[in-house]
């Protein structure tokens, strides 16, 4: 369909941390021009890492990457030209006003005159910062400073925009407005965005190709919808009152799957899930064998498959569990 050429293609990445820790192990992504891509990965999966290296900030050990039609590590100038970066950490002045972040963030990129105070005016106008335009940026709420952090990335008019988890630390009322800027950048002609998220809903929410990441490599990508798909039948939840061992778990998991309608059941702790042609005809028959071996049942449901399973199928464990953050943080959510 399109003949334009992908406005990233990484390939083959490896980088190794000091202390041996590989945070890229063969990682490659392509991305076609004026989409938006969703790296999706619990923490440590070596997302950020990627977009280093992809916005020359980081070398890799050995692999390429091409950005905007240029090479990100023999051109890292030119690659810098073309891109934009909205980085987990703030880059504006917090004793500047927002307005003069946007200015000075213009004449770096080399903006001046008319065109750049009309870029600015547009930009303000368009994430809802005009009113707030003459205030120093240490007054803005968490949402106004990320949709400030968007914006200070688009003052140059770049042709990719990499976003590194622009939602996190938000509260869910800006989480979802700035999801709704995001979905309206889809709109901008031409704009590559690559977006990297350790929520799923996010990926699912706005990303029209997503790349799941798992210890430094894609282990599955596709569309939304492709992913899920690939899932055939309902995910059967099963939640026990009492964890599970890793012995029992496995003796649990043989019974189960001896039905025919059963497919990849997985036993972690408390939670069991299992895939089924027809899920709501496998419950009874899965409640029957956690009765007869014992396992006392607190609830059952039954879905059409996530991105969560779709990472349990790959990955071999929860999105959440995965999640060191999340699970330090007070349990998988
Ligand atoms: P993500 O963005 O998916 O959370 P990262 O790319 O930040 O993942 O990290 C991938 C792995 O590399 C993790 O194990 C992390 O601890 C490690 N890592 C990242 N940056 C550094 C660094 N500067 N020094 C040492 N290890 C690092």
């Amino acid at each position: 369909m399109t003949t334009r050429a992908p406005a990233i293609a990484a390939h083959d990445l490896i980088k190794t941390y000091p202390g041996d820790v590989k945070a890229l192990d063969g990682m490659g992504i392509t991305v076609e021009a004026g989409t938006v891509f969703g790296l999706l990965g619990p923490n440590g999966a070596g997302k950020s890492t990627t977009v280093k290296i992809l916005t020359t900030l980081a070398r890799p050990d050995s692999g390429s990457a091409v950005v905007a039609g240029h090479d990100a590590l023999r051109h890292p100038d030119r690659v810098r030209r073309a891109i934009g970066v909205v980085a987990q950490k703030s880059g504006a002045d917090p004793v500047a006003t927002g307005r003069d972040n946007l200015l000075l963030q213009g004449r770096l990129y080399g903006v001046r005159g008319a065109a750049l105070t009309r870029r600015v005016d547009e930009l303000l106008d368009r994430f809802d910062l005009a009113d707030a335009a003459k205030r120093t940026v240490r007054t803005y709420s968490g949402g106004m400073q990320r949709r400030l952090d968007v914006a200070l990335g688009l003052v140059h008019r770049p042709e990719v925009l990499f976003l590194d988890e622009p939602t996190t630390g938000l509260d869910p009322e800006a989480r979802s407005a700035m999801w709704e800027e995001i979905a309206r950048l889809k709109g901008d002609e031409g704009l590559t965005i690559l977006l990297t998220t350790h929520y799923l809903e996010e990926a699912d929410r706005l990303a029209e190709h997503i790349a799941i990441v798992d210890r430094g490599r894609v282990v599955a990508e596709g569309t939304p919808d492709e992913l899920k798909g690939q899932l055939r039948g309902d995910a059967v939840q099963v939640e026990l009152r009492e964890p599970v061992g890793p012995v029992e778990a496995q003796l649990l998991e043989t019974a189960l799957a001896e039905f025919a309608g059963v497919r990849e059941a997985v036993l972690d702790g408390v939670r069991l899930s299992a895939r089924a042609d027809d899920g709501p005809a496998a419950v009874p028959h899965i409640l029957a064998v956690l009765e007869r071996e014992g396992a006392a049942v607190a609830s059952v449901t039954v879905a059409r498959p996530s991105l969560d399973d779709v990472y349990l199928r790959h990955a071999g464990r929860r999105f959440a569990e995965a999640d060191t953050t999340l699970v330090t943080a007070g349990g998988a959510r």
